[in-house]
């Protein structure tokens, strides 16, 4: 693949409606268009449109068994999309979209098979960002898109990361600027007998369960070994080049100061994710801070960025502290663990 890929800077609080108008050109052409939205960067093409569809899990190296969100702007563009639309959806769409709330309902014929992987089932999102919402506007379809990454990297939370995996890939990148949330959408399961979390994310299990009080987790969210219900999460994900081993309590700092210190002498390039409180001790190394430990909002914003800076520095091992598995804290340790292989050590 290489093509031209075009960028097309748009301002959040001045958007410029031709640029948008012009990305949804390449839309309704069956190409694909990066476009921002409030959690990640996303990989769109027209969900309606298989072919286009198709395209998504080439640029991306995606398995094709891994099924995409289609994403919209208006409620009424639900309705013609799924097969029936169940009371806790209804609540939930009232009180929390648009927002990072991923809803799977059956699906209607309409969904053409590569978007759910030949299953009965569709994921739907009607994301909150403004220019996400008036691209999809004047695409006049639902968009399926993914994050815009290489399959098995960290998401992309600005164009200049989306430039680097899909260069010669898409057609055009609109860059909004920096990602709000920084981390994906809550995926919720509406099709079995209860609500059911299959991966976590910005709208936390304490959070939903106010809504709708039988909701459940998926159990490999509860237990590591478990084979996750959802097909992406049981995949290599957000991964950095470099090998990370990621550190949970107290002693932190001091445990991956000894380590750091070690490896470098052995000649191995370290890179450091800490917290704000603790960042000065690691000034020795390639660092790069995840803000003040109590605010899980901006770890959330700056995970995944944070982890491809220290893949541009060349680094070879990657030392993390994490946070309480609770919470935000939830949503990021699932991303962090899966950046680190599983390899998490709590103190
Ligand atoms: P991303 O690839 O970053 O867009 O993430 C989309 C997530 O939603 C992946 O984990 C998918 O496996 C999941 N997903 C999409 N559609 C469905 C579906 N119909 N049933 C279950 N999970 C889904
Ligand atoms: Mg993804």
């Amino acid at each position: 693949m290489n093509m031209d890929t075009k960028i097309l800077t748009v301002n959040t609080d001045n958007i410029d409606e031709e640029k948008l108008k012009e990305a949804s050109s390449y839309i309704k052409n069956g190409d694909l268009v990066v476009f921002p939205t409030e959690t990640v960067y996303g990989l769109g093409a027209d969900g309606l449109n298989g072919k286009a569809c198709e395209k998504i899990f080439k640029a991306k190296n995606r398995p094709i068994d891994n099924p995409l969100i289609l994403h919209i702007s208006q409620i009424n563009q639900l309705d013609r999309l799924v097969s029936e639309i169940p009371e806790e959806a209804k609540l939930l769409a009232k009180n929390l979209w648009p927002g990072p709330l991923t809803m799977i309902f059956k699906k209607s014929k309409l969904i053409p098979d590569v978007v759910t992987a030949t299953g009965d089932t569709v994921a739907i999102r009607m994301p909150k960002d403004p220019i996400a919402r008036r691209f999809i506007d004047f695409c006049d379809t639902p968009i399926a898109a993914p994050s815009a990454n290489i399959s098995g990297r960290p998401s992309p939370t600005n164009a200049s990361d989306v430039y680097f995996d899909m260069k010669g890939r898409v057609s055009v990148i609109i860059d909004g600027g920096n990602s709000q949330i920084g981390i994906e959408s809550t995926v919720l399961d509406l099709t079995e007998d209860k609500p059911m979390i299959l991966r976590p994310g910005f709208y936390t299990y304490e959070y939903i369960k106010g809504f709708l009080p039988n909701l459940v987790l998926d159990d490999s969210l509860v237990d590591d070994k478990v084979i996750p219900k959802s097909p992406g999460q049981k995949y290599k994900h957000y991964a950095p080049k470099a090998a990370m081993k990621i550190y949970v309590g107290e002693e932190s700092a001091i445990r991956i100061y000894d380590e750091a210190r070690e490896a470098k002498k052995s000649g191995k390039k370290v890179g450091i994710l800490a917290f704000e409180q603790d960042i000065s001790k690691f000034y020795d190394f390639d660092f790069v801070s995840l803000g003040d430990k109590n605010n899980l909002l901006e770890m959330s914003h700056v995970l995944f960025s944070a982890l491809r800076i220290l893949d541009k520095k060349g680094v070879d091992l990657i030392l993390a502290q994490g946070v309480e598995d609770k919470d935000l804290g939830k949503s990021i340790m699932n991303r962090m663990k899966k950046s680190a292989a599983g390899n998490v050590i709590y103190l």
